[in-house]
Parts: structure tokens; C-alpha cells; sequence
């Protein structure tokens, strides 16, 4: 079985996520202006991503994910 990574991505509306990659998606995760479709395995929803500012000045390493509603929807349907 290959490794998966953590990743942690902010939602656009600041909430952060906990999310698990495989090593193919995990080398898509990148720092400064990057852009990437990877899939979340604990949930299996594809997450649209980007890189994004952290707290630091001029810093890109985090990641926000720009396909919010997605999660949310999700987040949804588990409690209907
Ligand atoms: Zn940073």
C-alpha cells in the first residue's frame, strides 16, 4: 500500500480542513502560485486547490480550496 500524507487546506471561508492524500496527489501540493485537482480519501470528494497566503508577509505555503461549497454540501448530506 503507498503512503498517504496529511494536508490541511483552508476552506474559502477560513475554516481548515483535515484531509489525507495519496503520494500522487500529495506531489501536486506545491508553494507560491500553483493550482491542482487532488482527492480527499477520507471523504472521496475532489478538491479544487491553490496556493494561498499564510500568516506571514509575503509567504504562499498554504493552500485554500476554491471548490468550498463541494465540502460543505457534503458536510450536509451527513446530517439530513
Ligand atoms: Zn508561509
Amino acid at each position: 500500500m503507498s503512503n498517504t500524507h496529511r494536508f490541511t487546506p483552508r476552506l474559502t471561508n477560513g475554516r481548515r480542513l483535515e484531509c489525507l492524500l495519496s503520494d500522487n496527489d500529495n506531489r501536486r501540493i506545491k508553494r507560491g502560485d500553483w493550482q491542482a485537482t487532488v482527492t480527499d480519501l477520507n471523504t472521496g470528494l475532489q478538491l479544487n486547490v491553490e496556493g494561498a497566503d499564510c500568516n506571514l508577509p509575503g509567504c504562499k505555503c498554504d493552500a485554500v480550496v476554491i471548490n468550498t461549497d463541494d465540502y460543505i454540501k457534503h458536510e450536509r448530506g451527513k446530517h439530513d
